[in-house]
C-alpha cells in the first residue's frame, strides 16, 4: 500500500528518531571509550603511584628524554682534546654543499710562505638559518664537523645566533659522549687523516683557541 504524504512548503515537518536514545546517553558512550583506552594503556603498567616504570610524563625542563646518536640539531666541530688540534682543513666541501649557505670559511696563509694552510682561519655558521640537514657532517672527508645534541637555543638576540669558529668547537671527548658508537666506527680513519694534516702545519696554525698556551704547538717549519 502506497502512503502519500503531502508537506506544505515552509511547514516544520517533526521527524521521529528510528533508535530513540535517553539524554545523555552518547556522552555516556564516549567517556565509556575512553575509560577503556585508559585502563588499556595504563591499568596493568601502572598499579600505584609509587612505580617507577610505565608510562609517563616527561617534566621538562626538569627532566630530559636520553636523545638517541643519530639525534642531530646543528653542527659544531672538533678538535683532539690533547694536542688541540681541529680536525678542519679547510677543505671547503660542506660550505660548497650546504643548501642555504650559512657556512662561511676563510682558509688560512703561512704568513711566512702566504701559501695556503690545512686550516681554517675562520669558520661561521649561521645557526638562525640553519635547517640542520647534516649534509656538512656527511660530506666532510676528515669527520671534523658533526652534529650537535643541544636544543635550547631560543634567545631574542639576533646576532648571537651567528656562530664562529671559537664558539664551535668542541672536543673529540664531547662528541665521543654523544655518539659513542659512531665515534668508535670513525676514530681511527679520523685520527689517521689528522696526522698527516699536522704534518703540513706549523706553530699556532690550526691550534683550537681555547686550547692555546695550554699545548705545546708543533714545531715551526722554516720558511721555503
Ligand atoms: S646542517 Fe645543513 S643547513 Fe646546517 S650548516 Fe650543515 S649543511 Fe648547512
Ligand atoms: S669541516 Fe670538513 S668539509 Fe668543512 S671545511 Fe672542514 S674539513 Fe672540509
Amino acid at each position: 500500500m502506497t502512503v502519500k504524504i503531502e508537506i506544505q512548503r515552509g511547514s516544520a515537518v517533526p521527524l521521529s528518531r528510528r533508535h530513540p536514545k535517553f539524554l545523555g546517553q552518547g556522552m555516556l558512550k564516549g567517556m565509556e571509550v575512553v575509560l577503556d583506552h585508559w585502563f588499556k594503556s595504563f591499568g596493568p603498567k601502572l598499579e600505584n603511584f609509587s612505580q617507577t616504570a610505565g608510562i609517563f610524563t616527561t617534566e621538562y625542563p626538569e627532566e630530559r628524554l636520553k636523545l638517541a646518536e643519530a639525534y642531530r640539531n646543528l653542527p659544531i666541530l672538533l678538535y683532539d682534546d690533547e694536542t688541540g688540534q681541529e680536525l678542519c682543513t679547510s677543505c671547503l666541501q660542506c660550505e660548497k654543499i650546504c643548501p642555504p649557505q650559512v657556512i662561511h670559511i676563510t682558509q688560512t696563509k703561512d704568513p711566512s710562505t702566504g701559501k695556503l694552510v690545512l686550516a681554517a682561519a675562520e669558520f661561521i655558521i649561521e645557526y638562525d638559518a640553519c635547517m640542520g640537514c647534516g649534509l656538512c657532517a656527511e660530506v666532510c672527508p676528515f669527520d671534523s664537523i658533526k652534529m650537535d645534541h643541544h636544543y635550547e637555543l631560543s634567545t631574542a638576540d639576533h646576532a648571537s645566533l651567528t656562530m664562529h669558529k671559537a664558539d664551535l668547537l668542541r672536543p673529540v671527548s664531547y662528541y665521543q659522549s654523544l655518539a659513542p658508537t659512531f665515534w668508535e666506527q670513525t676514530k681511527e680513519n679520523a685520527y689517521k687523516k689528522l696526522q698527516n694534516t699536522v704534518k703540513r702545519r706549523s706553530g699556532l696554525l690550526g691550534i683550537a683557541p681555547s686550547m692555546v698556551g695550554k699545548v705545546q704547538p708543533p714545531e715551526t717549519k722554516p720558511a721555503e
